[in-house]
């Protein structure tokens, strides 16, 4: 017999649940976009994304998914033949990477595996390496969605400092920007990307560019530059078309309109980066239970390297395979694939899965997930340790 009738509850890394809220927003007829309630919502939308990111500089807002922020950092930092030097712990990273050479910007990678943060003196003493100053930016996943590890900004940013060396500091936040705390400004990020789908509970199609006042003083001359990525009219546009390069994507405002509202003005952007952690916690208590009696391991195993809004697993023997498959079609809940952690063909193919909490979640949504796990590695017979249930209700006791 399956339990699966009832709401599902997609918990993949993005797109991320989605509040009624953002959507009934979004259902209304088609708004004049040459004046009136519109260019109000527009300016207002600037601001709130500004808040979100913790920034007083800019934010360019383009009609594109996650690739399409990274095409558009790209486009405004660098010249054709210049070098990037990119951090990577993951397949996002690496993703971040291969855009970049695709579009004639040298990518220097230095890897940090899947399953650890970026260690701060490899990037300063690749940067002191760089004797004649070609590195204009250093590219970093705030949190990798495929590994889940986390990178510590703030640590990056110092080994830049320390280095002496002038390269800028652009973050993928796509996965973690209203789930993990970002402060731009204080941070000395001078480019932070993210989208609508994860963390800012807005369907998939709007991705962001904010820019510090420094990167856009430092790649006045990037000739990668083309009209319709060029974040300067974006960000300071003297008529409203310029805003999107054309025809604004209206009903995606209003849903982010909504979403933003939720998260700074009902819940508050700390409450919501609390909550994550809180979610989070209960996942990794629950795993680090059905460790003690099976094959089942969080991928990060330091807790200071790990992402808020989503966790990446293994369970050996094929395990988290067959149970995504089991919780989807029994229970209803569909959890995320496992993403570069083994190639297809390896053994392990089939060994690793992630649970998302990010965006729109709360602590049913979580600890069901976890139960219906529970629930998944019993009936597939999948051996693990007691008490994980026990342990996740006990974080979230303490939240
Ligand atoms: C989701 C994600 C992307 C890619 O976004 P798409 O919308 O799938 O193009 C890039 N980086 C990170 C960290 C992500 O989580």
């Amino acid at each position: 017999m399956g339990l699966a009738n009832g709401r599902t509850y997609l918990a993949i890394p993005g797109p991320s649940a989605m509040p009624e809220r953002v959507l009934r927003a979004m259902h209304q007829a088609a708004p004049d976009i040459y004046g009136g309630p519109l260019h109000d919502l527009t300016a207002k939308i600037v601001a709130d994304l500004k808040s979100v990111a913790q920034t007083k500089d800019h934010v360019a807002i383009y009609i594109a998914n996650g690739h399409g922020a990274w095409e558009a950092a790209n486009a405004n930092l660098f010249s054709r033949g210049d070098r990037a030097l990119v951090a990577i712990n993951g397949s996002f990273g690496e993703g971040w990477a291969q855009s970049a050479e695709a579009m004639g910007i040298v990518a220097e990678r230095v890897d940090f595996g899947r399953q650890s943060a970026a260690d701060p003196d490899r990037i300063a003493a690749a940067l002191r390496a760089d004797k004649d100053r070609r590195i204009r930016a250093v590219l970093v996943t705030h949190v990798d969605t495929a590994s889940s590890v986390r990178n510590d900004i703030p640590a990056i940013r110092a080994a830049i400092d320390e280095a002496g060396h002038p390269a800028l500091l652009a973050v993928d936040a796509i996965a973690s920007l209203g789930c993990d705390p970002m402060r731009m400004d204080a941070w000395g990020v001078d480019l932070l990307v993210a989208a609508s789908q994860k963390g800012l509970m807005t369907p998939p199609g709007l991705a962001f560019v904010w820019f510090s006042d420094r990167a856009r003083e430092d790649t006045k001359t990037a000739d990668l530059r083309t009209p319709y990525w060029a974040w300067g009219p974006r960000a300071a546009p003297s008529e409203y078309y310029q805003y999107f390069c054309g025809t604004a994507p209206t009903h995606h405002l209003f849903g982010l309109a909504e979403s933003l509202k939720m998260l700074l003005r009902e819940e508050g952007l700390e409450a919501a980066w609390a909550r994550h952690a809180a979610l989070a916690g209960t996942v990794w208590a629950a795993f680090d239970a059905w460790g003690q009696g099976g094959e089942i391991a969080l991928n990060v195993a330091n807790p200071a390297w790990r992402g808020a809004s989503v966790t990446a697993a293994r369970i050996g023997g094929g395990g988290a395979n067959l149970l995504r498959q089991w919780c989807e079609e029994k229970a209803g809940v569909t959890l995320g694939i496992g993403l570069g952690m083994a190639e297809p063909g390896d053994a392990a193919h089939g060994d690793f899965l992630r649970v998302a909490h990010m965006g729109h979640v709360n602590a049913h949504m979580t600890l069901g997930v976890l139960s219906v796990m529970e629930a998944g590695m019993l009936a597939l017979g999948i051996p693990h340790g007691k008490g994980a249930l026990d342990a996740a209700a006990k974080v979230a006791s303490h939240a």
